[in-house]
């Protein structure tokens, strides 16, 4: 089974992660622990490029085409494989973060992406993607909070990151059985019911 996570700035989902893992390899099975941009070396450099702040702007198009350089590479290398062999795969972003932040966010054509997307996965995608959702500021505030460096993409506005938001809400929306929203603005342990909650007919299956 296949499982992302997605979510804006603050959302929580490290924490999540690492529980949805701990609690499916409760259930005796293997599972692979792997993030977007990045899950592969090569990935984990192109991922610097992305983030790293420069004075220079990177063109839209690139930053898309190389989210999508280190997808075809952690599909082919990590996620395939693993999927071949029964494991389970977690990852903290998937293709969905593309539609978000870069159709979304930066605002380029949804017909695009859907376009490279057909071709790197081939048909593959998420058995089920968890959306935690919560409102800007409150992600804002959450980030502030943890003191560190922003990213390229943290220092991105509020406007940028409401329409981020509502991208992941409206494909939550057109494809609901396979995109749950989750309240990431609720407490840990209410998040973690609802996540067991969520996963029992995965495991079950
Ligand atoms: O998930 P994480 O917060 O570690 O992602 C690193 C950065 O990359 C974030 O700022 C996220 O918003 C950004 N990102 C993006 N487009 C993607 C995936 C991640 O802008 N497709």
């Amino acid at each position: 089974k296949f499982i992302s996570i997605e979510g804006i700035e603050g959302a929580g989902k490290s924490t999540q992660l690492q529980f949805i893992a701990d609690y499916i390899r409760s259930h005796g099975k293997q599972v692979v622990v792997t993030r977007e941009p990045g899950g592969t070396s090569l990935g984990e450099e192109i991922r610097e490029v992305l983030l790293k702040s420069t004075e220079q702007a990177m063109a839209e198009d690139t930053e898309l085409l190389l989210m999508f350089a280190a997808r075809a590479e952690h599909l082919q290398q990590v996620i395939l494989p693993a999927l071949k062999r029964g494991d389970w795969v977690v990852s903290d972003r998937f293709v969905d973060a593309t539609f978000a932040y870069q159709g979304g966010g930066r605002g380029i054509n949804e017909q695009r992406i859907k376009q490279l997307a057909d071709w790197t996965l081939q048909g593959c995608n998420t058995d089920v993607t968890f959306l935690f959702d919560l409102p800007v500021a409150l992600g804002q505030t959450r980030v502030e909070q943890r003191q560190q460096q922003k990213d390229r993409f943290e220092q991105e506005k509020q406007v940028f990151f409401e329409r981020v938001r509502n991208c992941y809400l409206a494909r939550a929306e057109v494809e609901p059985k396979r995109i749950k929203r989750i309240d990431a603005s609720q407490n840990i342990e209410a998040i973690q019911q609802q996540l067991k909650h969520q996963l029992a007919p995965l495991l079950e299956a």
